[in-house]
């Protein structure tokens, strides 16, 4: 009681409304207005990517999975595992910092599942949507059922074409995990074809992770489509042993 009228008379006598110190601004830089004379405020930066990543696909997955909590210790079970693993965390670290939607080079994730695959994919975008641009995530699987969607859905005939799909050609980074375990027929192979293939011609970045090796690759898919791949991705290999099973034993 006493301290708090010593505080009031001490702000009248400074020149300042004696209620001055209860006003509590959640971000002091821009007193919330999310401008500072710099332009937008960190604050906005933040609020903004927040709202991008909850869109984006990865939303529950971006806690969990960053580059700050990926361990190496998981490919330490032989020297030259580890070093390659090591060799990829700084080389994906590096991509995030200097990411650009335009001259980037597009990424083939390969190795078996648990290997971190989707961890540092997951990582990635987070990092590259902090930066201000716009990311798709999601697997093989959905993205392709969109296409469908938008195909075989006879209730939109009135709507424009693209509604649903539109955003995995335009986006500044698609990222499409789990190559090789959608289910694939002609539609989904042309339509595959004609994404990457699109992307890659506009030289718009992926992000693209599978399990397949490049003699599956060439098994599942047609040549114009494994050769996109193999010819217009820089392959970053996972080594290893399963994570999962490691964490499990
Ligand atoms: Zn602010």
């Amino acid at each position: 009681m006493h301290c708090k009228k010593k505080r009031r008379e001490l702000l009248i006598f400074a020149g300042y409304p004696e209620d001055y110190t209860n006003v509590k601004y959640h971000c002091s830089d821009c007193e919330d207005t999310g401008f500072t004379q710099f332009g937008e405020c960190d604050c906005l930066k933040r609020e903004l990517a927040r709202i991008t990543i909850e869109s984006s696909g990865i939303g529950g997955l971006v806690t969990e999975q960053s580059f700050e909590n990926f361990d190496l210790k998981y490919y330490a079970t032989s020297q030259k595992e580890y070093e390659s693993m090591k060799k990829n965390l700084d080389f994906l670290k590096t991509y995030v910092e200097k990411f650009n939607d335009s001259t980037s080079t597009s990424l083939l994730f390969v190795g078996a599942t648990g290997l971190g695959k989707t961890h540092l994919s997951t990582a990635m975008a987070t990092g590259i949507i902090y930066k201000g641009y716009d990311v798709i995530y999601d697997t093989a699987q959905n993205i392709l059922s969109d296409f469908e969607d938008e195909r075989f859905r006879k209730d939109n005939l009135n709507e424009s074409k693209g509604y649903l799909t539109k955003k995995y050609f335009t986006c500044d980074l698609l990222i499409i995990d789990d190559l090789g375990t959608e289910l694939t027929n002609t539609f989904t192979l042309s339509v595959l074809y004609n994404l990457i293939n699109t992307r890659v011609n506009s030289k718009k970045p992926m992000i693209i992770s599978t399990n397949l090796m490049s003699k599956e690759l060439n098994q599942r898919y047609d040549q114009r489509i494994t050769s996109r791949l193999l010819g217009a991705f820089e392959p970053i290999l996972f080594h290893g042993k399963d994570i999962r099973m490691q964490k499990l034993n």
